[in-house]
């Protein structure tokens, strides 16, 4: 093998952990993820950025549809009577909405909103389509762009335009929709658990926390590695509040006319920022199998022009190798990087095993994998590439899970009163899991003392009769405080 260079082409990150907010902002323009745009608060999202949504969208597109939904898709554009009609809904979004006024010279008798979310304009199509009960139910998911216009943005996490999915139900019943919005947020959960590797908390959303318009909201919740958490996906239970507005009935078994049960849930390109807060590391991106746009890149290494023939000869069949087993393979065959400068770029952006092949591994018929979560080393003979790799990458994917699953435990902490949840927040961030008596004045409280807001009542939590923070009346369970993007 040749001696690896020592030479750092790639820039260094901000420190992660001294200053976590830089190292994320760096990791996405070094990783070329995305760039900022001529338009402020919008992103573009690069082809290796976009890549990672893709196996996103694929991954969950399968989910939601294995759990009986279809994709469908509605304009972008929403007549303002429309969004007016939902008096809280207008009144969560007015500051948000950004409306087009003009077709060419014309101005428009009235104005259109760009969606910032579509409940309005597929309750108006659900009128037309509903009208018996058999009819119902009606499981229907978008993958769409939304916007919010954001007086603060960041990358992924809050942009004017995102990404996003939302799924859109009716049903018969009140219970029908609940189990509805509980099945979607079960969803969620094991997406990002399964396929991001990411552990979330899903639970109940405070009354003052939930979606404009919803009866209840539902979240999980996962843990940033700067110790902030992070809604990555929510489900809401809509009643019959948005059918009573749009008009949504059916004629049901008895005869009797009734409003349908509706569930609006969603996901979003937030989700990516979930992943590098998740899992990077010092060097960069540490990206999980399942959703990495490369997920093994070969360096071949060599120093003559004899030697050079021979190893990406040998580099090119470990690659059809490793395509055969069904492995996203690159081969960076480039001329004018050394192999110490491409394995610094390739574990900058997360690829999760990077195959070595020098002119000794050439003959002996064998490659060395190198794990970028924890560097380990293995050689492999040429024969096992392809079983060897889907291992590895399998084994990537739960230590990647495991690792945010500890951090996460280690960063979860219980408090009974206030000096030492702040303490505790002041010192540590995290999750504080505390009683709460449900009001929302001691909420709001909280939150002005220690700036953590509620971030769901934890489905996992048990029944534990206890004495809120701030007041000391009656807690049925405690609850999951913390500070949060
Ligand atoms: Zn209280």
């Amino acid at each position: 093998m040749a001696e690896e260079t020592t030479q750092k082409t790639v820039d260094d990150l901000a420190d992660v952990t001294d200053d976590f907010s830089s190292w994320y902002l760096d990791v996405i323009q070094k990783a070329q993820l995305a760039d900022y745009s001529p338009v402020r608060g919008c992103i573009v999202f690069r082809p290796y950025g976009f890549g990672i949504w893709e196996h996103m969208q694929r991954l969950l597109d399968a989910r939601i549809k294995a759990t009986g939904h279809e994709n469908a898709y509605f304009p972008l554009l929403i007549p303002e009577s429309l969004l007016q009609k939902e008096a809280d809904h207008i009144e969560g979004f007015a500051p948000q909405v950004a409306w087009v006024t003009h077709g060419g010279d014309a101005e428009l008798e009235e104005r259109l909103a760009i969606r910032p979310t579509s409940e309005a304009i597929i309750g108006t199509m659900y009128a037309k389509w509903i009208d018996s009960w058999r009819d119902l139910p009606v499981l229907i998911n978008q993958w769409a762009n939304v916007m919010r216009w954001e007086k603060v943005t960041r990358p992924f996490l809050r942009t004017t335009e995102f990404l996003w999915q939302e799924g859109h139900t009716a049903h018969r019943t009140a219970e029908e929709a609940h189990e509805e919005t509980l099945k979607m947020l079960e969803v969620y959960r094991a997406f990002a658990e399964e396929d991001l590797a990411i552990p979330v908390h899903k639970g109940q959303k405070t009354e003052s926390e939930k979606f404009p318009g919803a009866e209840r909201t539902y979240s999980i919740e996962a843990l940033m590695r700067d110790g902030k958490a992070l809604q990555a996906g929510t489900s809401h239970d809509l009643g019959t509040h948005f059918a009573q507005v749009y008009d949504i009935t059916f004629q049901d078994q008895d005869g009797e006319r009734r409003h349908v049960h509706q569930t609006s849930w969603g996901v979003s390109t937030r989700l990516i920022g979930a992943l590098i807060m998740s899992h990077g590391d010092d060097q960069g991106l540490r990206l999980p199998p399942r959703v990495a746009p490369v997920q093994a890149v070969i360096v071949p290494i060599y120093r003559k022009d004899e030697e050079k023939a021979q190893v990406l000869a040998f580099a090119e069949r470990v690659r059809a190798a490793l395509v055969e087993a069904g492995v996203r393979v690159k081969l960076d065959d480039r001329d004018q990087h050394t192999p110490g400068w491409k394995y610094n770029e390739w574990e900058l952006r997360g690829v999760p095993v990077r195959v070595e092949v020098g002119p000794r591994d050439v003959a002996k018929e064998s490659v060395v994998f190198v794990r970028r979560d924890d560097r380990a080393k293995s050689f492999v003979p040429f024969a096992e590439v392809g079983a060897t790799m889907v291992s590895l990458l399998e084994q990537v994917q739960d230590a990647l899970f495991e690792r945010a699953r500890a951090f996460r435990e280690e960063g979860t902490r219980r408090a009974d009163d206030l000096a030492t949840m702040a303490a505790l927040l002041r010192e540590h961030k995290g999750f504080v899991s505390a009683p709460w008596c449900g009001d929302a004045e001691c909420e709001a409280a909280i939150k002005a003392e220690t700036m953590a807001t509620i971030r769901n009542l934890p489905h996992d939590a048990p029944e534990e009769p206890g004495a809120c923070v701030r007041d000391g009346r009656p807690s049925r369970q405690r609850v999951l405080f913390a500070r949060a993007y």
